[in-house]
C-alpha cells in the first residue's frame, strides 16, 4: 500500500459514496494530463487519483480495502517488519512528533521559455519583449483567492492543517491531502474568478535584456516572474533560455567570428574588392592580388564583444576552382595552359617540378 487512498482523494474515511465522487471530479479535472502536459508530479498525481476512486468508489472493493487497513495494523503492532532498522520504526511511531508542517505558503512554480534571436541580436545585445501564454496572478483578488472583502483560509478538515494524512496501523504511510493539496488551508470564500487558485491563464508579457555578446545556451532568470505562489507564498522565477539562431555564412568561435569565401582563379590572380556580410552590414574586403587559397584575413573589431574590446572576424579565402564543362572556358583555360604563362607565374610550382625531376635522375 504506497498511498492513502482517502487521503490523494481529500476526503474523511467516513466520506459517503456522493462525497467521494464529487472529490474524484474535482481533482481529475485540477490534475488532468491535458492541463500539464510537461509536469510528471501532476500526472503521477492523476494515477493515484484515478487509483483511488477505483477502489474507492467500488463499495465492495471500499470496503476490502478498510478491512485490510484495518488487519494491516495489527500486523504492524505485531512489529515483525524484516528488513525495516530500529531507526525507521522509531520514525513510523513517532513521525507524528518529529514530522515537520508543510502547510500554507507555498511557492509559486517557475516558468521557462526559449528565447530565439539572431547573430546580429546576440552581439548587440539589448531589450527583447516576449509574450505567452501562462499562469499569472488573479487580478480580481490580486493572488490571495480570497474573494475580495471575504473571510480568510481557515484550517483543512480532512488533515487537520497539516497537509498530510497518515493512513491506519502504525506503518501506513502519510500522503499528501488532497483536499488541501497539501496545504493545510482551504479558501472559506473562493475568488470566483480563479476558483481559489489565486492565479489565472492568460497571456504574459516580459521585458528580457540581454547583454551584448551573448552565447547560445545562456540562460536569463527573471525573478519572482514565475506562477503565482499558494496562499501569499512567494512566485517562482521566469527562466529565459537563449538560442541564437545558426548564421549561414558566420559561425561563431569564442570571441571571433569565422566565415569562407570563395573567389575565382581570376579574382586570386589580379585581386578584387569583395563585399562581406558582417555582424555590423556589409563590410569590403580588399584581395591582394596573388592570395593563396586558404590566406585568413583579419577584420578588426567585427567579432564578439569581450572584456577586452571587441573580437576580430575572420575571413578565410578559398580558391574555387573552375569546373569546365562550357567548351569555351575549357578553350580559355587550355590557351592559358599552352602559353606557358603558368611557368613564370607559378615560381613555387616551377621549382617543386624541377626537383621531382632531379629526385628522378639521382
Ligand atoms: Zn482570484
Ligand atoms: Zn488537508
Amino acid at each position: 500500500m504506497a498511498t492513502d487512498h482517502y487521503a490523494v482523494l481529500g476526503v474523511e474515511r467516513k466520506a459517503d459514496a456522493d462525497e467521494i465522487k464529487r472529490a474524484y471530479r474535482r481533482l481529475t479535472l485540477q490534475f488532468h494530463p491535458d492541463r500539464h502536459p510537461d509536469d510528471p508530479a501532476a500526472q503521477e498525481r492523476f494515477r493515484q487519483i484515478n487509483q483511488a476512486y477505483d477502489v474507492l468508489g467500488d463499495p465492495r472493493k471500499r470496503a476490502r480495502y478498510d478491512t485490510q487497513s484495518r488487519l494491516g495494523s495489527g500486523l504492524d503492532l505485531a512489529g515483525v517488519q524484516p528488513g525495516q532498522s530500529p531507526r525507521d520504526l522509531l520514525q513510523n511511531v513517532f513521525g507524528d512528533v518529529f514530522r515537520s508542517r508543510r502547510r500554507g505558503r507555498r511557492r509559486g512554480r517557475d516558468l521557462r521559455y526559449t528565447l530565439t534571436i539572431s547573430l546580429e541580436d546576440a552581439v548587440r545585445g539589448g531589450t527583447h519583449d516576449i509574450a505567452f501564454e501562462a499562469l499569472g496572478p488573479c487580478e480580481t483578488c490580486e493572488g490571495s483567492g480570497t474573494k475580495p472583502g471575504g473571510k480568510p483560509p481557515t484550517t483543512c478538515g480532512v488533515c487537520g492543517g497539516r497537509g498530510e494524512v497518515k493512513g491506519d496501523g502504525l506503518f501506513a504511510p502519510w500522503t499528501r491531502c488532497g483536499r488541501c493539496d497539501g496545504t493545510g488551508l482551504l479558501q472559506a470564500d473562493a475568488c470566483k474568478t480563479c476558483r481559489g487558485s489565486g492565479k489565472h491563464r492568460r497571456t504574459r508579457s516580459f521585458t528580457v535584456s540581454l547583454p551584448p555578446g551573448v552565447e547560445s545556451g545562456a540562460q536569463k532568470v527573471l525573478e519572482g516572474q514565475g506562477e503565482p505562489g499558494r496562499f501569499q507564498g512567494e512566485a517562482g522565477d521566469l527562466k529565459v533560455t537563449v538560442r541564437v539562431r545558426p548564421d549561414p555564412f558566420l559561425e561563431r568561435r569564442g570571441t571571433e567570428l569565422r566565415c569562407e569565401l570563395f573567389v575565382s582563379l581570376t579574382e586570386a590572380a589580379l585581386g578584387a574588392r569583395v563585399e562581406v556580410p558582417t555582424v555590423d552590414g556589409p563590410v569590403e574586403v580588399e584581395i591582394p592580388a596573388g592570395i593563396r587559397s586558404g590566406t585568413k584575413l583579419r577584420l578588426r573589431g567585427k567579432g564578439i564583444p569581450a572584456k577586452q574590446g571587441r573580437g576580430d572576424q575572420i575571413v578565410q579565402v578559398s580558391v574555387e576552382t573552375p569546373r569546365t564543362g562550357d567548351p569555351n572556358l575549357t578553350a580559355t583555360l587550355r590557351e592559358l595552359e599552352e602559353r606557358g604563362a603558368l611557368a613564370s607565374a607559378l615560381p613555387q610550382r616551377a621549382a617543386q617540378r624541377a626537383a621531382f625531376a632531379d629526385r628522378k635522375k639521382a
